[in-house]
């Protein structure tokens, strides 16, 4: 048995599809027949081509034919005249078909990725992505492609990028197992919301299994069983049955209201990754969305994309919502969100340097394409700004008159947008947490990241194993500070909501309500189980539970008056 980090509930049965690079290294021959040297890289470009097509009719539907056309440069690169004579050349003076791909998409790659304009450097991963698919087609290997795999996959990765996310054939994969990442990375939190059951961080599982071997993922437990036994298979189909029922139980609190046993109205919301996100938040019944991460349009992007691209998928969002909060918040580069064309230099402490809003307010002209391109989007819905990462008034007070600056703009271009717009403070440092008082009085609302707080507060990188004992939001440390943010907020007369995975947490769901949380924002298939258990609390029981567990010294003693409690 493996053991790893219980990152996406839910068990999955299936085989393994371990999706490493393949080794692409040959030994150069020289062709007996140039012909059919010739033959086998024409057939291997027509394979490639075909594919890809495959691929960009299947992203199209279930993502759009804007981001479904980013793969076309794989195919221009495949059919390039240019490409395609140096590689007959070669063939044709003695070399064979893997050399002759290699050497000629090798130059190019050389070519484009030492070029001045970032747009033509960013085009070198396209040819390198085309030599590779080149290169495994001539070498029989198999580049595994997650958009088109088997029924009952388990795909077993290194690490599990947004980009391998963004084409994933979610209906053939019943689990995931990565080597990296905790509990709240980018990973994790892709998992929970496609409710794709995984189990993270488990170390050698790339070179432990192997394609093809039966497996079973229990991703509540943090489990993989290699090479199940009947016994194992019968235990965890009825595991999973119960799984169903459980969810098919919480479909009673469809359609309701989200309010605790004592009649206070909350707001349940979803938070999202992309603008399909909207979709799945209101076929689980979400009240709005708390959390749009708008750094994944960024991310799945080539270059820094255009006000009109990023105004549609804002507007999208807002019009599918209609007249339901959007929180949107901007861009949270940096940390373990890594965007390559953005060029920020790798750094010693990541999570602690150049990141989301100080690398916007550092780059006003880039920062000043996305809030105008929000408030056009709040023409059409309830859009409101969140700025990440804030540690400082002055960082606010920037931000929002950087707002300002674009709406003099969009009114000299005649554009209408929500002059009211809110813009509100993502709190996620411990910084915030002090000055929350003073960041209240300029904040239009607070959103308390958790996931960061958590991280920051206590010192202890969010995926890394060796402190991921520390890495806790039932921590003392942590819930002080989350005590202290919402009462300033609720001071102060703003809403208060949260959008960290803790939001979702049934243990905690008592505390909150006793401190006055209003909003909670959770992945979509969160939403009911949420409603749930708020539905099961009452103020007066809240407090009497919250002040009992404040006077606690550890985190263990937490934990099990929390899980005594939970209902
Ligand atoms: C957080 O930090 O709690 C959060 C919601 O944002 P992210 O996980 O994207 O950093
Ligand atoms: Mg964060």
């Amino acid at each position: 048995m493996y053991k790893g980090i219980n990152a996406s509930d839910g068990v999955g049965i299936g085989v393994a599809r371990v999706a490493v690079e393949p080794d692409l290294s040959f030994t150069p021959h020289v062709p007996k027949d140039l012909a059919v040297e010739k033959e086998r890289y024409t057939a291997a470009v027509a394979k490639f081509v075909k594919q890809t097509n495959a691929q960009i009719e299947r992203m199209t539907a279930t993502m759009g034919a804007e981001t479904a056309a980013i793969m076309q440069a794989h195919n221009d690169f495949a059919e390039d005249e240019g490409i395609r004579e140096m590689v007959l050349d070669s063939i044709e003076s003695g070399m064979c078909a893997e050399q002759a791909v290699s050497d000629a998409y090798g130059t190019y790659y050389t070519m484009f990725s030492q070029m001045d304009d970032e747009l033509f450097r960013e085009r070198a991963a396209d040819v390198a992505d085309v030599k590779t698919g080149l290169l495994a087609d001539l070498l029989g290997k198999e580049v595994i492609n997650l958009s088109d795999l088997p029924e009952r996959s388990i795909v077993v990765v290194h690490e599990l990028t947004p980009s391998m996310t963004a084409d994933m054939d979610r209906a053939h994969i019943v689990a995931i197992i990565t080597e990296t990442g905790g509990r709240t990375s980018h990973s994790a939190i892709i998992a929970r919301a496609l409710e794709i059951p995984a189990v993270l961080s488990v170390p050698d599982i790339c070179t432990e299994v192997k394609t093809g071997d039966l497996l079973v993922v229990d991703g509540s437990k943090g489990v993989v069983i290699p090479d199940p036994s009947d016994a194992d298979i019968e235990h965890y189909r009825v595991k999973a049955k119960q799984l169903l029922e459980w969810k098919a139980k919480l479909q009673e609190y469809r359609g309701k209201k989200t309010v605790t046993a004592d009649g206070k109205k909350l707001l349940l919301v979803a938070n999202i990754g992309n603008p399909d996100g909207a979709n799945t938040a209101l076929e689980n019944d979400a009240e709005g969305i708390g959390l749009f991460r708008s750094e994944f349009l960024f991310m799945d992007a080539k270059a820094y994309p255009p006000e009109d691209e990023q105004f549609a998928a804002y507007q999208k969002v807002a019009l599918r919502m209609k007249d339901k909060p959007v929180i949107i918040r901007t861009l949270d580069v940096g940390g373990d969100k890594e965007i390559p064309y953005l060029g920020l230099v790798k750094e010693e402490n990541p999570f602690m340097g150049y990141r989301a809003v100080r690398y916007c307010l550092a780059n006003p002209g880039q920062f000043k394409i996305q809030l105008t391109a929000l408030l056009r989007a709040s023409a059409f819905g309830d859009i409101k700004i969140m700025i990440p990462m804030i540690t400082n008034v002055d960082e606010l007070r920037q931000a929002k008159a950087l707002v300002e600056e674009c709406k003099a703009d969009l009114d000299a271009r005649g554009i209408a947008y929500n002059k009211d717009i809110e813009v509100g403070v993502m709190v996620e440092t411990p910084a915030a947490a002090f000055i929350a008082d003073d960041l209240a009085e300029e904040a239009a609302f607070f959103s308390i990241g958790t996931n960061d707080l958590t991280g920051y507060t206590m010192c202890a990188d969010r995926g890394n194993d060796k402190v991921a004992y520390l890495y806790e939001t039932y921590q003392p440390a942590v819930l002080r500070a989350l005590k202290a943010i919402i009462e300033a907020g609720a001071r102060k007369g703003i809403m208060v909501g949260m959008c960290g995975e803790a939001a979702a947490d049934p243990l905690l769901t008592p505390l909150f309500i006793s401190w006055g949380l209003e909003e909670y924002s959770v992945s979509s298939p969160s939403i009911l189980a949420t409603r749930r258990q708020i539905a099961h609390w009452t103020k007066a029981e809240a407090d009497e539970l919250a002040a009992k567990v404040m006077k606690l010294k550890t985190v263990t003693e937490v934990k099990s008056v929390l899980q005594a409690a939970v209902k």
